[in-house]
């Protein structure tokens, strides 16, 4: 099959196989260039895998710290008539470069909400791996059906305080708009916090300490993100934060029980706003991320998902380094939030429109961020040429 983009929205519809494996390629290649993390994880369960913060994090667990990894992920396969999800491909890909290198890779396709794939996910630690040392929580999902009583939670974007009006980018067209967000009732709060709160997380790592899975001096971590004042009424004021909020309460309560138990620690870390699928669905902040790069670019700041997951765990979690926020929190968002970046960003922010564009933001930036999400743009892949649509991650296909 010869593969183009198909885009709809702030989603792309087709997903080249062989650039989603230059893209992981890519990212591989980085963390190698950077050595081994010294006393890194050895057995590492991602949930939230194949994009995105947890593929990167599966990444730098498996070539910076040679660590056996299961993957978690919800992605669709390809067939001979269509193409698979981005995720997809990118899981086939890594699974390859990872079992090549002599390392047990395994993923599952399924609900992270589900009973069902923490049973197997038990399984597969038992039967093909050690005591898991290092769990990544880095889902972000619309919905969750709760597991025990089958109640089916959608999460929402708005705000928690009455209507909001800003700048809006369409990622489509390149154009500024205005946009209205409305604000949240209770129970879509709620429902958010059900969704994308700390609850799976806890559901994840008590199932896992049940079943006598979990090492001594266990890590978990989750991923966050806060961002400047004016994007705080869509994300940290927002539904989202309040979830976000939630994931911190949980963070404390497992940072206690894991240390009592396995002297280990849990960490909330707040990472930079970047192009993922997540993020470009959020109102406001694919306009905000535009001019962020443009900043960070300009000073040679700019990172994408490796570079910040690569500075997290070689310089944080296992740096000996830390550097909590007064809420205990990591945060490898420090070079977003510097003075500089964002009292520069403030003032385009206030100026910026469809006459200036080019100028105060990094829109071709953002546009070619996001076709490398679904693996298109990349350097040496012929996008001319036939590529197997059914290509598959081999401990999934087995
Ligand atoms: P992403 O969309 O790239 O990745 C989401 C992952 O979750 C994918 O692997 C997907 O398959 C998986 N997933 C979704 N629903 C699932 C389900 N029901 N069961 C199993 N897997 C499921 O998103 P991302 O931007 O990498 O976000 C990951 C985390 O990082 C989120 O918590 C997000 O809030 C946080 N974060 C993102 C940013 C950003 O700018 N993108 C910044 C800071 C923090």
């Amino acid at each position: 099959m010869i593969v183009k983009p198909k885009i709809r929205g702030f989603i792309c519809i087709t997903s080249h196989p062989d650039g989603c494996a230059a893209h992981v390629q890519e990212q591989i290649d980085y963390v190698k260039s950077k050595g081994e993390i010294a006393d890194g994880p050895k057995n590492v369960l991602v949930i939230g895998s194949s994009t995105g913060y947890g593929l990167s994090s599966r990444i730098v667990s498996a070539f910076g710290s040679g660590a056996n990894t299961l993957g978690l992920f919800f992605e669709k396969p390809g067939s001979e008539k269509r193409t698979g999800t981005a995720g997809w491909y990118n899981s086939a890909a890594f699974e390859k470069a990872a079992t090549d290198a002599g390392l047990v890779a395994k993923s599952l396709n399924g609900d992270a909400f589900s009973h069902e794939m923490k049973a197997k996910a038990v399984e597969i630690i038992k039967n093909d791996m050690g005591p898991i040392d290092l769990v990544v929580y880095s889902l972000a999902s619309p919905r969750r059906i709760d597991p025990d009583t089958g109640e089916d939670y959608r999460s929402v974007l708005k705000t928690t305080d009455g209507e909001y009006v800003n700048k809006n980018l369409n990622t489509d067209k390149g154009l500024i708009e205005e946009v209205t967000i409305g604000a949240a009732t209770q129970e879509e709060i709620d429902n958010t916090i059900k969704v994308m709160g700390g609850a799976d997380w806890e559901l994840w790592m008590n199932a896992l300490d049940e079943a006598g899975v979990l090492a001594q001096g266990v890590k978990t971590v989750s991923y966050s993100y806060i961002g400047p004042e004016l994007t705080w009424p869509i994300y940290t004021d927002g539904t989202i934060g309040r979830a976000k909020k939630d994931l911190e309460v949980v963070s404390d309560r497992l940072n206690t029980k894991l240390g009592e138990k396995y002297g280990g620690e849990s960490y909330v870390s707040v990472n930079k706003a970047l192009v993922t699928q997540a993020s470009s669905a959020i109102p406001v902040v694919p306009l905000y991320i535009s001019i962020l790069y443009k900043e960070m670019k300009a000073k040679g700041l700019h990172e994408g998902c490796i570079e910040q997951i690569q500075r997290l765990f070689a310089d944080r979690l296992y740096g000996g380094d830390l550097q909590l926020d007064e809420a205990q929190r990591i945060r490898i968002d420090d070079w977003e939030m510097r003075d500089d970046i964002q009292s520069a960003i403030a003032k385009s922010w206030d100026t910026i429109s469809n006459d200036n564009i080019g100028e105060l933001a990094d829109y071709a930036g953002y546009q070619q961020e996001f076709l490398k999400l679904f693996g298109f743009g990349i350097d040496g892949v012929d996008y001319n040429a036939e590529t197997d649509p059914t290509t598959s991650p081999a401990s999934i296909s087995e």
